[in-house]
Formats: structure tokens, C-alpha cells, sequence
């Protein structure tokens, strides 16, 4: 850790990690003044310079102090390939700084993109907004920490490394070892992908192992209902969601009550139309999200590419913090069906998980009409009437006319960056 990054994790640990309990008119006091910053800083690239110039403001302009809502909503979202064309146009100052850090996103499109982070930025996002997020769900410090992660076996540590309490177990192992690692050592809380944790899960309740994880922190892919309580049952502990993406960092994460709370004070959240207009909360809509604490690489109006709804509701929990309703799924996963039809892969998977006895499952569009489920079934079901009910609840939930092809297996190929698809539409290119 470089000296400025351990500096502001001093500086700033009292704001940041207090931030939760601040009350709901603070905290949107604290979101305006940090956009306000973040649009003059915006301002300073020549990407964003452009972008606020064809809205009418300029980075000095008095209503980016009034309303910075106001200049942040005239500006159209941005993709990621967008992003990506401009190069070093995102940077304040037009050229990369020493000190500053950065991530690479991930290759689940195919489209690998770095963001380079101030060191204050990282220490917030990469340290401090986890940390209170953990704390809050009970992890406390000297817990035994298990990261599944999509790293080569040789770069991990699965015997906990030198400090023995943070391991790190390679995913892109055969779920035999990753469960193996996982027992031998014995975490009191486990971080990683839905899939991963499932197949481990799996393996070591059909093994009869006596093993207990008390906290379970998934992340990375939809999380949906039936993988959430299968995990849960396998390891004996309590699932907590994370949505973040590496983009933006972390932007939500479930609480002991429930709510997926949006930090707020650190990115801003908006639900847009196809037009990129803001929709009313409890719509469903794209995701597009502000970092409002980095620095050295604007992001505005970015879009995460899922889509999902802001809840008007508050949490019983008592945190100002906002709520993201159900993330439904990657934009470019929704599979468009005969007569135009479109369909969420969140409608697919709500059907399947209804189905029981299957222990992991991956939907492939065939052709606007036809769909091929593979399925890892349990060892004892009944092959012929599951694949009967899956074709049965496909057609009543999803469309009636679908064609559903069933094929059993014994395990399901990772995309990319070990990112497993549970969905794949017409054209994704990831069939085989
Ligand atoms: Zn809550």
C-alpha cells in the first residue's frame, strides 16, 4: 500500500465509516456537495469538458454549485464502450498520474476497461465503504476470511498466507479443491461468486462435512432466490448480497434487516429510460451510476449495463442510506423472443428455481423460439418428470410457445474471468 493511500485511510476513517448513521437530510446535503466537486473536476477533462459544453455549463458555471443534480441530468449516460474510445480524455488534466491506483474490469463482455482511482478515492472505495459494510453484517476484525476468486491457482493462498487470516482460493479450480481448501480452512466468513459458493456448498454437504460459515458475502452475479437458500443450507450461516461492479466499486449491499442500501455518499444511483431520463423510484430501468468520490477519473452517469429500480421505501434497519430494489439482469442479457417479445433473464431464472432438485443450471437461447436448459441434477431425482416440469413452468411463466431442449450434466463451463452466466440469449456467442 503506497504511503498517500494508508494516509487517507487514517484521515478519512471516522467520515467514511460514520457515514451510515448520518440522517437523510445530511446525507443528501453531503451527495450534492461532493457532485457539485465532482462536476467542476469533470470539468478538467476533455471528455467531460465536451460533454457539459454541449449541455450549456461550464465547469464554473453558478448552477453547478445550485443544482448540481439539475447539470448532472442534462448530461447523456455513458457506456462503456464510449468510455473506452475516449482514453486518456476521462483523465483530470489529460494524462495519468503517479499514485494513482487502478482496477481492470472484468472480461465478462469481452471488453476488459481500466479506471484509474486518486489515492484518497481508493482508500474510500477499495477499503473503507467495505469495511463498514462487513462490520455492520458482523464480520469483526481477526475473523478468518475466505475470498473465492477468479485467480489463477498459483497467485492464490489458500492456507490463509502469511498473515493466516485472509485466504484466497482460485475459483478456476475443479469445485472439488475449492471446497477442499474451504474446509481445511475453516472461515468464519466466505466472500465470492453465487455459482462458485453453490457447487463448493454442494460438494461439502453431500460429503457429510460438519462445517459452518457463519457469514457468506456473495457478489458478482445475480443472486437469485433458489441459489441464495441453497448456499445458505449448505454452509450454515447467513447470505448477505454485494452489488457493485469494478467500474464503480461497491454501490449496494444487504443489511441484517434486508435492504440493500446504495452508499450514497459515495456514488449516486439513477434509474433511467431508454432515453437516459431519470425514472420515478419503484420503476424498473436502467442502472446508471455517478462516482462521486473519485478524482482522478471522473465517472458520470455511467452505465453498469443491469437493469433494476430504486425503492421509495425506507429500511426498517433505520439507515438513510437508499434502496436498490431486485437487480433483474444484465441489459444485454434480455433474449428477445418470437414476435418481439423481450424477455428478462430474471423471468427464466424465477421459473427454473421453482423446479426442484436441480442443483445448478444454465438457460441458452437457441432461436426465438427454443431454449436449451443444461441442468446438474440432484443424484436422486427423477430425471424424466423434472425435465417435464421444466418444460412446464418455462411455458406457463415465460411464453407458451417456447420449445425447451434438456440436457443433464455434470458441470457447467465458466465464461471469462471464471464469470458464470446463468442466461445466455440468442447471439451472445457463448454456446458450445
Ligand atoms: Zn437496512
Amino acid at each position: 500500500m503506497n504511503g498517500a493511500v494508508a494516509f487517507w485511510l487514517a484521515a478519512d476513517a471516522l467520515p467514511v465509516l460514520g457515514a451510515p448513521w448520518l440522517d437523510a437530510d445530511r446525507l443528501r446535503a453531503l451527495g450534492r456537495r461532493r457532485l457539485s466537486r465532482l462536476l467542476r473536476t469533470a470539468g478538467r477533462t476533455g471528455f467531460y469538458e465536451a460533454r457539459l459544453r454541449e449541455a450549456g455549463v461550464t465547469a464554473s458555471s453558478l448552477l453547478v454549485e445550485r443544482d448540481p443534480a439539475a447539470v448532472l441530468a442534462g448530461l447523456a449516460p455513458v457506456t462503456k464502450a464510449e468510455l473506452r474510445e475516449a482514453g486518456t480524455a476521462l483523465f483530470v488534466g489529460g494524462r495519468r498520474r503517479s499514485g494513482w491506483r487502478s482496477s481492470t474490469s472484468s472480461g465478462s463482455t469481452g471488453e476488459p476497461f481500466r479506471v484509474y482511482y486518486d489515492p484518497r478515492a481508493w482508500a474510500t472505495l477499495k477499503v473503507l465503504v467495505k469495511l463498514r459494510a462487513r462490520r455492520r453484517c458482523g464480520l469483526e476484525v481477526g475473523h478468518r476470511v475466505a475470498l473465492l476468486d477468479a485467480v489463477p491457482p498459483v497467485d492464490a493462498s489458500p492456507d490463509g498466507g502469511p498473515a493466516g487470516r485472509v485466504a484466497r482460493i482460485s475459483v478456476l479450480q475443479p469445485p472439488e479443491v475449492v471446497a477442499a481448501q474451504l474446509a481445511a480452512f475453516m472461515p468464519d466468513a466466505v466472500y465470492g461468486p453465487p455459482s462458485a459458493l453453490r457447487e463448493a456448498g454442494a460438494i461439502l454437504q453431500g460429503g457429510g462435512a460438519r462445517f459452518r460459515v457463519p457469514l457468506i458475502f456473495t457478489s458478482g452475479e445475480l443472486l437469485h432466490p433458489g441459489a441464495r437458500a441453497a448456499i445458505s443450507r449448505a454452509f450454515q450461516g447467513r447470505v448477505f448480497d454485494v452489488y457493485g461492479s469494478s467500474e464503480t466499486k461497491e454501490i449496494a449491499w444487504e443489511c441484517p434487516a434486508g435492504g440493500m442500501h446504495v452508499n450514497a455518499d459515495v456514488v449516486r444511483v439513477e434509474i433511467v429510460d431508454e432515453d437516459g431520463r431519470s425514472v420515478p423510484d419503484g420503476v424498473e430501468g436502467q442502472i446508471v451510476v455517478t462516482s462521486l468520490v473519485n478524482h482522478a477519473m471522473p465517472l458520470l452517469r455511467y452505465r453498469v449495463g443491469d437493469r433494476g429500480s430504486l425503492l421509495p421505501s425506507r429500511c426498517e434497519c433505520g439507515l438513510a442510506f437508499p434502496l436498490l430494489g431486485v437487480v433483474t439482469g444484465r441489459e444485454a442479457d434480455m433474449l428477445e423472443l418470437q414476435d418481439g417479445r423481450r424477455v428478462s433473464p430474471y423471468a427464466l431464472t424465477c421459473a427454473l428455481e421453482r423446479v426442484g432438485q436441480v442443483l445448478r443450471y444454465q438457460i441458452t437461447q437457441l432461436d426465438p423460439v427454443r431454449v436449451r436448459v443444461r441442468a446438474i441434477p440432484h443424484p436422486d431425482a427423477d430425471r424424466a418428470a423434472m425435465a417435464e416440469h421444466i418444460r412446464a413452468v418455462l411455458r406457463t411463466e415465460v411464453a407458451p410457445f417456447l420449445e425447451v431442449e434438456i440436457e443433464y450434466v455434470d458441470r457447467l463451463a465458466h465464461g471469462p474471468r471464471a464469470k458464470f452466466r446463468v442466461v445466455e440469449p440468442l447471439g451472445s456467442g457463448a454456446r458450445g
